[in-house]
Formats: C-alpha cells, structure tokens, sequence
C-alpha cells in the first residue's frame, strides 16, 4: 500500500505524527495511508523564501508560462493514472476525475499562455501616467510587482488536482513559491501529482512543496508578504481567517466556501423549447456529478408556478436514469460521497429537508447500487425536494447540502420575485438564468450580480455553445461575496493580480514613466 509524503526542502519526507489511512468511499478498504504532521514549517517557509521566490521572481512573465505549460503537460501525459487514484481514492467517477484532471491541465495551460502574451516583463501597469496638480511636472502611476512571500494553498477534498492546478497557476505567474496543503481523506491523487511535477524537475528549488496533514504551524508563521487561498467549510474558512498571525500582519487571505447556487427558469421558457432542454441537462448534470461534491453545483432551481409539474416530471425522469455505485465500474455514472463524515452531513441534511418539503426523488441509500458489497459505501442517491412552503424554503437556505441534491423552489414567474430568491441564497459562485426574453434575463442577471461572482445566460441563441454553469473557465472569475467566502480566482489577470502588490509611484512625470522600462 503507498505511504504518501509531504515534499518540503527539497526531498519528500515523512511525517512525524500517525500514519492516516486513507479510504475507498465505494468499498471502505483502505487504499493509502498518509504520513502526516512533525514538519520543521519554519524551515518549509524559508525554504520557499529564500530560495524558491527569488528564483521565480528573476524569470520574465514569459519564461514563468513556460514553466506553467510544461507542469500542464506533465499533468496531462500522466492523466490515467491520475484519473485511477482519483477513482480510487476519491469515489469520483472516471468523468468527474477527468474534470479534475483535465481541468487542472487546461488552467495551467490558460496560464502559460498569459505567460508568453504578458512576455518580457516582470511587472505590470495598471492604468495610465496621471498627471498631479495644475502644472505638467508631477506625475503618479501604479505598477503591479511580485511580492516577496510565499503562497500558501489549502484545497477541499473535491478537487485534488484543479484546485491546486487554478491556484498555483495565478500565483506561479505572479513571482510566488507555492505550499500546496491537500484535503487529507483524498491526498493520493495530490501525493502522485507532486511526485509526477518534481520528477518533471520544471519548476525551481523551492517554488512548490506540498504538506500533509496540518497546515496551522506554517499559518502561524505567515508574514505581511504571504498569502493563503483556502477552498473548503465557511467553518474553516472562518477559522483560517481569524487566526491571529493572518490578522496581525495582514496577511492575504481568499476564501472559497459554501454557495447556494441558482438556476432561474424565466417565464417565458416553453416546456420542450432549446432554454428548457438546457435546464433540465444543466440541472441534472450539475447535483450529479462528482456526486454533487462540486463548489459550482446547482443547490436550488426556481420554477414559475405553472411549469413546475412538467418539468419536475422530466428531472426526475433523467435522475432517476442515473446510475450509481462503484465508479470503478465503467456503467456508473455517480459514486459515493467521499468520506463517512460527508455522508453523515448529507444525510443529515436531507434528513431535515424531508421534514419539511416535498420529496420528488432520491432515498438515502439507492436499492440497486452497482458493484456494491452489501451496507458498504458512503451513497446518497440523487435527490430532487421540492420547496412549496416557507418552512421549506427557509430550510432550504439553511445549509449546503454538498451531495447529489437539488431544491426546486416554485415562484410567481416575477423578476422581482426571481431576485429575491436568488438573493436570499447569501452570496453565490454562480447562478444561470435561462430565457428567451432578453431585456427579462439581463434585468434578472444584473440585479442578482452583486449577489455572484459568475451569472450565465442562456437562451435559444446559446444551444450547441453553452457550457455547463459549473464549469470554472481560467478567463472569468472563480469566486462569489457573502456565504461563498467573499473570494476571487482566476480571471485571467485578476487572478495573477491577487499574488502582487500594487503600489502607486509619484515623483517627476520623467522618472514615472521610466519605472515601466
Ligand atoms: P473543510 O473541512 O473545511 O476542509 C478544507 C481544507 O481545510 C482541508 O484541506 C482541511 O484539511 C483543511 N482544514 C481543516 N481544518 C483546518 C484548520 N483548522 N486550519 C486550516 N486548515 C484546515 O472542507 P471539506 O470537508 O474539505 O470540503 C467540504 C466543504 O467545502 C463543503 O461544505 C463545500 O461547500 C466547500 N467547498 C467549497 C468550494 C468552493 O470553491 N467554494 C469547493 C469545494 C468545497 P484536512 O483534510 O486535513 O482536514
């Protein structure tokens, strides 16, 4: 069985602390275990201070997407296997593991283009020279530089390569040494990545390390250059945030956690037309997929009042279609949740949504899982509730339920009716709106905009073009306010922005517009 290792300073290295075993969701046999703990954080943070920053920082913007495109072929020439621990280890199936995979591939790629486009430069302008007071001599301008520490990661379970590959991409780009710290239950996949990129020898000394087990000792010893991108709990989250080193020495913190995500079905949407087929794959894709355990799934559907029979109908038709069980069997279409806790918090979930709402589809446990011994598995089946009364509705805007579950939520088939829905959701990654009636959809997609961090709109116009809501692109931003942590990501720049510091220079207008070179 492999012994996955954190690689710091250089080497891969064993922990100090116990050994944690790590699972197959669909069989509970053990697969791996992780040495965990007992690492010198002080000398991790040096290392990547001393010698994985500066080395970063003296290469162009060019010649660091270099780097970022021969880490996405190393990814990509390694896919298999990748996609296998994945399966394994994180009950994904081999669709929801090349999500990931491809993902963190095609991100790091985004990247590395961006790279070569930004070229020579090692620093950025951000807007234009301004001149200062009435005469022509005294100018400002702001410039975008590397900052001189280090970045720290800490991923969710659900995304053990893309959550890394999107992360590291922006902050590599920008001059800064990674520490990569993974979700523990389904570290395998990250543990492999980390041998396959150090094998690879692209990046230099010190730009990337990756810890297992806890990350606090080296949150501890963050300084006024670090910064943390953390995708998890609001729970953590809060607690990540609040550390006291982080907020003594302003530490930059972004945060990706719940999200309530919508799907708005406008009025005019037909039964049958392109907008309603998009919906029902839209919907239906996004609470199944990767077992629902995806930051960007859909959590709530709001449905005008007339349409919510019918298309209850077709919904359930399709997820009742699904089939669930051991991913590793190539006819399943969703596995099982990725740990024992996640089950036990979507069952719990569900459970309170049962005593209030309507239950449309899904049981706890499927009857006829596939390739499932008997009891074994941490299953939820898909499960569709729907929300007619306001008990259900506030229930439904208690907690992500982080599982193949969704909530229709009936409504007038008003904007303004719309919009207070999808606002109550308390900050979103993203929200769809579908409909044929233009000046309706953008009049929704705007006034829910300060609410999300992406809105799609769909139409007739978008069939044949339209992307799944929960596919994250590296060109538009990753993140929403509120309840979603109040994050940004990716972005195309402003995500390579959020790993610089941006400082204002004034002096003579001569010297100002030398700064750039
Ligand atoms: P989690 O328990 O918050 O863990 C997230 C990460 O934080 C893991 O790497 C975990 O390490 C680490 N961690 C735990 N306690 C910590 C602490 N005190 N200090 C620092 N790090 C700590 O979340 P999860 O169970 O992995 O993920 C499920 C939740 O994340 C869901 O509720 C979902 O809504 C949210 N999520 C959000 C996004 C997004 O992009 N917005 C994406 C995925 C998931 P260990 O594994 O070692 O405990």
């Amino acid at each position: 069985m492999p012994t996955l290792t954190s690689y710091v300073c250089g080497a891969f290295a064993h922990g100090k602390g116990e050994l944690v075993p790590l699972l197959n969701p669909a069989t509970e046999e053990v697969c791996a275990q992780a040495s965990c703990g007992g690492l010198d954080a002080a000398a991790v943070l040096d290392h990547a201070r001393l010698r994985g920053g500066p080395a970063l920082r003296a290469l162009t913007f060019a010649q660091r997407g270099e780097l970022l495109g021969k880490l996405a072929a190393t990814i990509a020439d390694h896919r298999d296997e990748l996609i296998e621990t994945s399966v394994v280890n994180g009950g994904t199936t081999r669709g929801g593991a090349k999500f990931d995979i491809d993902g963190a591939a095609g991100t790091l790629q985004a990247y590395a283009e961006l790279g070569k486009k930004l070229g020579e430069a090692r620093e950025l302008a951000d807007g234009e020279t301004v001149m200062i007071g009435r005469g022509a001599k005294l100018a400002g301008r702001h410039l975008y530089l590397s900052r001189e520490g280090v970045a720290v990661f800490i991923n969710a379970f659900n995304f053990p390569a893309w959550g890394f590959a999107e992360k590291a991409a922006t902050a590599l780009l920008a001059g800064a040494p990674v520490i990569n710290k993974p979700a523990t239950a389904t570290a395998w996949t990250a543990a492999r990545m980390a041998e396959l990129l150090v094998a690879a020898n692209v990046l230099p000394d010190g730009a990337f390390q990756q810890v297992l087990g806890t990350v606090t000792p080296l949150l501890e010893r963050l300084g006024p250059q670090d910064m943390v991108a953390f995708t998890g709990s609001s729970g953590t989250g809060t607690t990540v945030r609040s550390l006291p080193a982080l907020l003594r020495h302003g530490v930059r913190v972004n945060v990706e956690a719940d999200s309530l995500n919508a799907a708005v079905m406008g009025p005019d949407v037909a039964p049958g037309s392109s907008a309603w087929q998009t919906l029902l794959r839209d919907v239906s894709r996004e609470m199944t997929e990767k077992s629902g355990q995806k930051c960007t799934a859909t959590r709530r559907v709001l449905v005008p009042q007339a349409r919510v029979a019918e298309f209850l109908e077709e919904l359930v038709d399709r997820v009742r279609a699904v089939k669930v069980g051991n991913p590793a069997s190539r006819d399943v279409e969703v596995g099982p949740l990725a740990t024992r806790q996640q089950m036990v918090d979507v069952h719990a979930g569900c459970a309170r949504m049962r005593g209030v709402a309507e239950v449309a589809c899904g049981e706890e446990r499927p009857a006829n899982l596939i390739d499932i011994a008997a009891g074994k598995g941490f299953f939820c089946g898909p499960t569709v509730f729907v929300a007619r009364s306001d008990k259900a509705v506030e229930e439904a805007h208690r907690d992500e339920i982080f599982g193949p579950v969704t909530t229709a939520i009936p409504y007038s088939g008003s904007a303004d009716d719309a919009v207070a829905l999808v606002r109550r959701g308390g900050g979103m990654l993203v929200t769809s709106v579908y409909s044929e009636d233009r000046e309706w959809g953008s009049g929704v997609a705007k006034a829910i905009a300060p609410w999300v961090g992406r809105v799609c709109m769909v139409d007739s116009k978008s069939e044949g073009i339209t992307l799944p809501p929960g596919m994250v692109l590296p060109d538009l931003l990753h993140g929403g306010p509120g309840r979603a942590g109040g994050g940004e990501e990716l972005g195309g720049l402003r995500g390579v922005q959020h790993y610089l510091a941006r400082t204002a220079f004034e002096g003579p207008r001569a010297i100002v517009e030398r700064l750039l070179g």
